[in-house]
């Protein structure tokens, strides 16, 4: 029997391909039959969740209640630490939300939205979903190509998305860089910079300050806790933007978007300073000796400023995602990035890099092998 509603579909959600995620552990491990099996393909954060956010999970949370649907108390600490005002900020279930509220605000049929090449997945399913046209400008040196981005800017463009560090290939933009980018492009649209990673970003060239907006009104930037504050189950991410933005975005959210758990975690997690800086410690340490096996093996790598990095596997990625699998390490295969020979890799803890480069180098062996 034909499900005849389906003809009925938005255009634009009808050509959704689903999102792949990283496969899942325990299931993966048991279906191989592995005694052994550690995941480094959703760039968690291997140390765990902030110590502060758990304690307060298990202390007391009423379930029964609905969420604080203002988010009143984690505002305030976004607001105490970054200096920016409340009416700046909007709060969502995960940064992926707030990609979407803006999306919705400004995208429709007839409109389009620009993302670059190897640029972050999210960003082309939540323009395709509202019915725009998704633009995809090509990238320059595994970056985003922001004069090409703003070239391909025209009278139907609504947004344009920029990762810095972009996921999966880990390459920033220094504070000039978006800049220049800001003064060239029309202020009527809105240019969404995502910093998830920005807690690891070395050098102070790269920070884009909040203060920034007061300037462009049309920038939006958005954090995560996934990342560095170890959250990412929780799903809890905001973004700070013009009030007048902000206001919008907050309509189109859903009353209870955050539940209470992420927003009691999020509260303390902020200011764990000790759990961040542990985090950066011990992604700055798998990264540096990443690189130095990368470099041995002669695997060309993009230098990355998050916690991971893509490398060129030398074969097929899907080939060498399969190596990697059945002797325990799930990777991520970046081919649907259009990156057919890239693997790429979240830095673990220093236990877990020390079995990727035991992998690696049996990995080469093979290659050569052949
Ligand atoms: C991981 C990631 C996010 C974070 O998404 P959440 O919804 O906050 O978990 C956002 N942008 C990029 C580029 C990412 O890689």
């Amino acid at each position: 029997m034909k499900n005849s509603f389906l003809d009925n579909l938005n255009k634009g959600v009808l050509g959704l391909e689903p999102y792949e995620p990283g496969l899942p552990l325990e299931h993966t491990q048991k279906k191989l039959g592995l005694s052994k099996m550690i995941k480094l393909a959703s760039n968690e954060n291997p140390l765990g969740a902030s110590p502060k956010a758990l304690a307060v999970i298990q202390k007391h949370i009423e379930l029964n209640r609905y969420p604080d649907g203002n988010a009143y108390d984690l505002k305030q600490n976004i607001s105490k630490k970054y200096e920016v005002d409340l009416n700046q900020i909007t709060i969502g279930n995960g940064s992926n939300d707030l990609i979407e509220f803006v999306s919705r605000c400004f995208l429709g049929e007839g409109t389009n939205a620009i993302y670059s090449q190897h640029g972050f997945a999210i960003y082309p399913l939540a323009i395709k979903a509202t019915g725009a046209e998704p633009i995809k400008a090509k990238a320059k040196n595994w970056g985003h190509d922001l004069d090409l981005m703003l070239n391909l800017v025209d009278k139907n463009t609504k947004i344009v998305f920029i990762a810095s560090p972009n996921n999966p290939t880990g390459t920033v933009k220094n504070l000039k860089e978006i800049k220049d980018f800001l003064s060239n492009i029309s202020d009527d649209i809105i240019v969404f910079l995502d910093q998830a990673y920005f807690e690891y970003i070395e050098g102070s060239e790269f920070d884009i300050p909040f203060s920034l907006i007061k300037e462009y009104p049309n920038l939006v930037i958005s954090r995560s806790f996934s990342k560095a504050h170890g959250l990412a189950a929780l799903r809890l991410g905001f973004c700070i933007s013009n009030p007048d933005l902000a206001d919008y975005l907050n309509r189109v959210r859903q009353p209870f978007n955050v539940n209470s758990l992420a927003l009691s975690s999020g509260i303390v997690a902020i200011f764990d300073k000790d759990h961040i800086e542990e985090s950066i410690k011990i992604n700055e340490s798998g990264m540096k000796k990443i690189k130095l096996i990368l470099e041995k093996f002669n695997f060309e790598y993009i230098n990355s400023f998050g916690n991971f990095i893509s490398f060129d596997a030398k074969q097929d990625s899907d080939k060498a995602f399969q190596f990697f699998l059945e002797r325990g390490i799930i990777l991520r295969s970046l081919k649907v990035y259009e990156m057919p020979q890239h693997l790429r890799v979240s830095i673990g803890t220093e236990e877990e890099m020390d079995f990727f480069l035991q992998i690696l180098e049996e990995y080469e062996k093979d290659l050569l092998s052949k």
